[in-house]
C-alpha cells in the first residue's frame, strides 16, 4: 500500500477558525498515525477574497497548534508550488486536455445571462443549474461569439446520470448528476474554479485521503468527475460531521470564540485545543476525553469518526485546558505564561525565574486559562494587593481583627517562612483565641491576599518575604 498522503487546503480568505482547524487536525492526526505525509496547500485562486494577511495568520495559527507540515509553501516539497495562484499553467493544461477530448466546452454566457437563467430555475421551484446552452455550439458559432469579443469560460460536460462513492465516515453516498449541471472549471479570466484546481492538485500531489467538513460533500461528485475524466485515481474521502454551537445551530465562523487567534490570546493551550477539536466528530474506543498529542496520534482511526453533529463546547474546552495546564512541566509553564505576565502589566525580568515559576505553579491550580492568571499575580508581584470590597468585612470584625493581630505576633516569631511555619502559626492562633474554620482562615487570607478565594494560602505564604507579609497585616491593623 502506498504511504498515506493527506492535505490541509485552506483558502486564505479569513482567519483560521474552529471548523477548518478541526479539518487540519484530523488530517494531521491521520498522517502522524500512519507515518504518512501532511501537505499544506494554499487555495488562493479567488484573488479578490484571498489576502496575504490571512495566509500569514493561518500559517501562524497552524504553527501555534503544532501541526507541522511535511510539504507546503514554506517547507517546499516534490510537488511545489503549493500555492494555487502559482499553478495557473497546470490548470490550463488539464482544462485544455478536457477541451481537446470533448469532455469540456467553452461557455460564452455572460454573468447577466447566467443570472437570468438562475432566476428562471428558482421561479420554477427547481434547483438552479446550467441549462447547457453552449454545450452544442458549432465551431462557427464559437468563432462568431469570440469575434464579438466574448471571452469564454470552460465548462465540464456531465454525461452520467448518477455517481456513488464510499465515504469513510458516511458510507455509500449517491448523487444525481443531472441536478449538478455542467460546471465551470476555468473562469473566463483563466483562473481555475475550486472544484477543478482542488481535484487536479489532489491527483498531482498524490493525495490519497481527504478529511474535510461535511459542507464540502456536495463538491465531491464534481471533483470525482474531474478526476475520472482525467484518468486519475480517487482519494478516499472522509466527510466530517457538522460542528454545532451550544444552541445546536451551525457554528458561526465569525464568532469570536471560534477564532483560533482569540483562543490563543485568551490563554488556551494548543494541546488543549487540539484535544477538544479532535473530539469533534471522533472519539477513542475507551471513551476517554483528556488526551495528550501522543495519545491522540496513537488512538486516532477514521472508523471511529461519527456522522452525528459535534458540539463545540467552550466549557469543555476550558475544563480540558485546566487539565493540560496542570500537567505542564515548570519550564514550559513559565515560557507559556510570560506573555500573560507582561500583558497583566508586570515586567517578567524583574523577578527571579525560579521564584516566578513557583508562583505560577501555585496559581495554575486555580485557573482554567493563562489569561486568568492576572487575577492572582498581584498577590505575589505587588507589595500589597488592595482588599476587595466584598471581602473587607472579614478583617474589620472584632474577631477578624483579633485573629490578624494574633497571627502577626506569631509571624514575628517564626524563624523562617515556609508552609510548615504557616500551619504552626495558624494552629497557635487557633488555640489562643479558640476560633476555627472560616472565622480563623478568612481574616488571614483576606489580610494577606486581598480576597476571600484563591490559591492555597500556605503556599502563597511560603512564597512571600516576611516583611511583605508583616506589611500587609499592618495595613489591616493600622489602616
Ligand atoms: N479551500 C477549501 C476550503 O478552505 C478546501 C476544501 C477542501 O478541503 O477540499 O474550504
Amino acid at each position: 500500500m502506498s504511504p498515506v498522503r493527506v492535505r490541509f487546503a485552506p483558502s486564505p480568505t479569513g482567519e483560521l477558525h474552529v471548523g477548518n482547524a478541526r479539518t487540519a487536525i484530523f488530517n494531521w492526526l491521520y498522517a502522524r498515525r500512519r507515518g504518512g505525509s501532511f501537505v499544506l496547500r494554499i487555495e488562493d485562486t479567488d484573488l479578490e477574497r484571498s489576502s496575504a494577511e490571512s495566509e500569514r495568520s493561518i500559517l501562524e495559527d497552524l504553527d501555534w497548534l503544532g501541526l507541522n507540515c511535511d510539504e507546503g509553501p514554506v517547507t517546499g516539497g516534490p510537488y511545489a508550488p503549493y500555492k494555487q495562484s502559482q499553478r495557473k499553467a497546470v490548470y490550463q493544461e488539464y482544462a485544455d486536455r478536457l477541451l481537446r477530448e470533448g469532455k469540456a466546452y467553452p461557455c460564452f454566457c455572460t454573468e447577466e445571462e447566467l443570472e437570468e437563467k438562475k432566476k428562471l430555475f428558482i421561479k420554477k421551484g427547481a434547483q438552479p443549474r446550467y441549462d447547457g446552452r453552449c454545450r452544442n455550439l458549432s465551431e462557427e458559432e464559437r468563432r462568431r461569439l469570440t469575434a464579438e469579443g466574448r471571452r469564454p469560460a470552460t465548462r465540464f460536460k456531465i454525461e452520467q446520470k448518477e455517481l456513488s462513492f464510499d465515504d469513510l465516515v458516511r458510507g455509500n453516498v449517491t448523487f444525481n448528476c443531472e441536478l449538478i449541471g455542467d460546471f465551470i472549471i476555468l473562469r473566463s479570466d483563466g483562473m481555475a474554479a475550486y472544484n477543478f484546481s482542488a481535484a487536479v492538485d489532489d491527483a498531482l500531489m498524490r493525495i490519497n485521503h481527504v478529511f474535510r467538513g461535511e459542507d464540502h460533500l456536495s463538491n465531491t461528485p464534481r471533483q470525482i468527475l474531474v478526476l475520472r475524466a482525467l484518468g486519475f485515481d480517487l482519494p478516499r474521502y472522509a466527510h466530517l460531521s457538522i460542528i454545532v454551537d451550544q444552541d445546536r445551530t451551525k457554528l458561526k465562523k465569525r464568532e469570536k470564540s471560534s477564532s483560533l487567534r482569540h483562543l490563543r490570546e485568551e490563554g488556551f493551550l494548543a494541546d488543549a485545543v487540539v484535544n477538544h477539536l479532535a473530539l469533534l466528530g471522533w472519539s477513542p474506543e475507551d471513551g476517554g476525553e483528556f488526551m495528550t498529542r501522543e495519545e491522540l496520534i496513537g488512538k486516532f482511526s477514521p472508523e471511529r469518526c461519527s456522522k452525528s453533529s459535534a458540539m463545540y463546547d467552550i466549557a469543555k474546552l476550558r475544563w480540558l485546558n485546566a487539565q493540560h495546564l496542570r500537567r505542564l512541566g515548570p519550564g514550559r509553564l513559565l515560557e507559556l505564561s510570560l506573555p500573560f505576565v507582561e500583558a497583566a502589566g508586570f515586567r517578567a525580568e524583574d523577578y527571579e525565574r525560579a521564584w516566578l515559576t513557583s508562583v505560577l505553579t501555585c496559581i495554575r491550580d486555580n485557573v482554567e486559562t493563562l489569561a486568568e492568571i492576572k487575577t492572582y499575580l498581584p498577590i505575589f508581584l505587588t507589595p500589597a494587593p488592595p482588599i476587595e470590597e466584598a471581602s473587607a468585612p472579614e478583617t474589620r470584625s472584632e474577631t477578624g481583627l483579633r485573629v490578624v493581630e494574633a497571627f502577626r505576633r506569631e509571624l514575628e516569631r517564626v524563624p523562617a517562612i515556609s508552609e510548615q511555619t504557616f500551619s504552626e502559626a495558624v494552629k497557635s492562633v487557633k488555640s489562643q483565641l479558640r476560633v476555627s474554620g472560616k472565622a480563623l482562615f478568612m481574616p488571614i487570607r483576606v489580610a494577606l491576599t486581598g480576597c476571600a478565594h484563591g490559591p492555597e494560602l500556605a503556599r502563597i505564604f511560603s512564597l512571600l518575604p516576611k516583611e511583605t507579609l508583616l506589611g500587609r497585616l499592618d495595613k489591616v491593623l493600622h489602616p
